[in-house]
Formats: structure tokens, sequence, C-alpha cells
């Protein structure tokens, strides 16, 4: 890896491709480290699958609805330091959830938004929204990357976060080859799909305090009420998960046939008319599987790491000591 042997990290400069909860919280260390990096998301918000989405409505209220991940748990000792000093801030507190009634597992969450938790890891960051990058180059000992909008950003080392698919992709259309038995076992590693349908009701849901319920059904998977939550205090808003075999099944069926398929299967939590809904289809969910190491550098022909929840563990604690794992690699290389 030429030019991250031949210099210090503090010399580099490094472009963090996706703001998830990976690449925000690698882009946090090399930050803290008085390194120069920068963040672009093709998204318009940061937080990829840590999302929040509202919908205003004149006579019910603004609904807000966190409709990625709903919560997340903590098992690594550092992850768990950091959940202290987000609790300490008063970013995040804990949900008490009750899935299991023998189950010892702690349930944290965003205090005004899962969203929320990612803008303020972004404090202070320099963080470029609506661009998506579509390919890079390896020009005179520089990344050259092309964005959608013929943006151009140039930087020593890239961090790749997306969800793998659309990171192997980036890579394909760059002309990065990767070993084959790399690429083999990249390409082996498939996500669930869900789709999400975010109801503003007219009245209060029936979903029982504090608000979140893990379904085993047909069709739902999860069912939250994010004014008991405590992120909507004006509106009704229910976010409904549709379970794998539903999303996959109704993929491409439209908007009304899946809300009112989910609507019906979610009757006895709901206990009122919607007012408005929107639908958001997930195709990179959850990865069902994990590569089983932290983190993969490339060095042909310049310094790339690639990080994510795909590498560790499938969900936000794997997300972010994915991420962690990334940036102490750049920091000691
Ligand atoms: C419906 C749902 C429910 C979930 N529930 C839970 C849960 O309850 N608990 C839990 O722990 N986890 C849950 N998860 C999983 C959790 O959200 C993820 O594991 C975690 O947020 C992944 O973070 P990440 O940074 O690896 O990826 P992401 O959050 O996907 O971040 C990747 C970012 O890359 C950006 N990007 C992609 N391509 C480009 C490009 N070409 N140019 C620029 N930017 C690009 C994307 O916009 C995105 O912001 C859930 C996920 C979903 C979708």
């Amino acid at each position: 890896m030429s030019s991250l042997t031949t210099s210090t990290a503090s010399t580099l400069s490094y472009l963090v491709i996706g703001g998830g909860m990976s690449g925000l919280i690698a882009a946090t260390v090399l930050r803290d480290r008085h390194i120069q990096v920068t963040v672009v998301d093709k998204g318009r918000a940061i937080g990829g699958r840590m999302a929040t989405r509202r919908i205003k409505n004149a006579q019910y209220g603004e609904g807000v609805f966190d409709y990625g991940a709903q919560y997340f748990t903590v098992q690594n000792s550092r992850f768990q330091g950091l959940v202290n000093s987000w609790i300490q801030k008063g970013i995040v507190k804990q949900w008490s959830l009750n899935h299991h009634i023998l189950s010892k597992e702690v349930y944290y969450r965003g205090v005004s938004s899962n969203r929320a938790i990612a803008h303020h890891l972004a404090e202070n960051l320099d963080v470029h929204t609506n661009t998506r990058v579509v390919s890079f180059t390896w020009l005179d000992d520089h990344w050259q990357v092309q964005t959608e909008t013929n943006d151009t950003f140039s930087a020593d080392v890239l961090l790749l976060t997306p969800p793998l698919p659309q990171t192997l992709e980036l890579l394909e259309r760059s002309q990065i080859q990767l070993p084959p038995e790399t690429k083999q076992r990249l390409e082996q590693i498939v996500y669930s799909r869900c789709i999400a349908v975010l109801a503003l009701l007219a009245q209060p849901s029936q979903i029982p305090n504090p608000g979140g319920i893990q379904l085993d059904g047909n069709l739902l998977s999860w069912i939250a009420c994010n004014r008991k939550k405590g992120i909507s205090p004006q509106g009704n808003a229910v976010t409904l998960h549709a379970n794998p075999k539903f999303s996959e099944t109704h993929w491409e069926a439209d908007n009304t046939f899946i809300a009112n398929q989910l609507f019906a299967a979610a009757s006895p939590w709901l206990g009122s008319s919607v007012i408005d809904y929107q639908v958001h289809r997930w195709r990179y969910s959850q990865p069902q599987t994990v590569y089983g190491e932290a983190y993969l550098v490339l060095t042909e022909p310049g310094p790339i790491v690639v990080c994510g929840d795909a590498f560790i563990q499938p969900n936000v604690e794997g997300a972010v000591l994915s991420g962690l794992a990334a940036a102490d690699y750049l920091l000691n290389v």
C-alpha cells in the first residue's frame, strides 16, 4: 500500500463513502486524531439505515417515524463505552422492550430519533449529502472520485461503507480487481429485504407501552408506535415492518396493495383509521451472513478499506465495531 506506508496517517486525506453508522464512527475517530476526513452520502440526510422521516398533516399533526433500525443492543465493551457517552449527552436512552421474558438484554434507541445519533456523530465532520459516488480512479498517487452530478473529490485513502452489493458495484465500475476468493466470499453475503409502511393514524394506536412489538406472524415482523416511543409528540405515527418472506414476494407490488395487506394484519394494534401513509422498500435491510473479519483492505492500485455491518455482526453494533476497527487499522498501519 504505497501511500500508506510512505506517509503517516496524519498527512493523508481520507474520503469516507457512506454516512451510515460505520462510516460516521470511522470518520469521527480519524477526525479526533486531526486527520483530514470527508464523508459523502447519496442520501438526502445522513444515517443510512438509521432512518427517520416525517409525515405532516394539518389536522392530525406531524408524525415522526423511525423506519429503519428500531433499536440496538450492546455486547462489546468498547461500544458500551460509546453508548454510555451518548446516554450522558442525552442522545440515547434505554428502551424497556420485553421481547423474551427471560432475556436480560438491554435495548437502546435515540432519544429524539435514531437518525439523531447519526446527526450527533456528524457534528464537526465535513459531510456532503446528496452526493452519490459513481466511480473512482487512481491517478498520480491519489484517488479521484466522481459523483453522479460530475463533482470530483480527491483523497489518498478511500473507506467504502455502503451495503456490500453497492460496494461491489462501485469497485467494478472503477475497474478495481478483487482477489477471486475474496470476491466470491463478498458476493455470497445476501441481505434480507424489508418493506416498511409508515402510517399516520387519526387516533392513538393500541400498541402497548413502551411502543414496540416484535412479531412472527405471516406478514409482519415488527410494529411500533413512535408516539409511545416518545419521538412523535404530535402525530400518532406507526411503523410497520413486513417480514422478509412478504417483502421478497411482494417487492414489486403496488403501494396500495402492500399497505392494505399490512394494515389488515396489524388491525388489532392500529384500532384507528389511517390518515396518510408512505411505503419504503429496504433492498438491503440486514445481511443474512457476515464476512467474518472486521474490514477488508485493498492495496491495488491504491489504498481502499471496506467496512460495514456485513463484516462481523449484521446490526448497528456490528456496523460501529467494523467502522472502529477500520479506523484503528488506518491509524496504525
Ligand atoms: C428495516 C430495518 C430494520 C433494522 N432493525 C435493526 C434493529 O432493530 N437493530 C439493529 O441493531 N439493526 C437493525 N437494522 C440494521 C442496521 O440498521 C444496520 O446494520 C446499520 O445501520 C448499518 O450501518 P452501515 O453504516 O453499515 O450501513 P448503512 O446504514 O446502509 O450506511 C451506508 C451508507 O452508504 C450510502 N451509500 C451507498 N452507496 C453510496 C454511493 N454510491 N455514494 C455515496 N453514498 C452511498 C447510503 O446512502 C448509506 O447512508 C435494521 C435495518 C433495517 C433496514
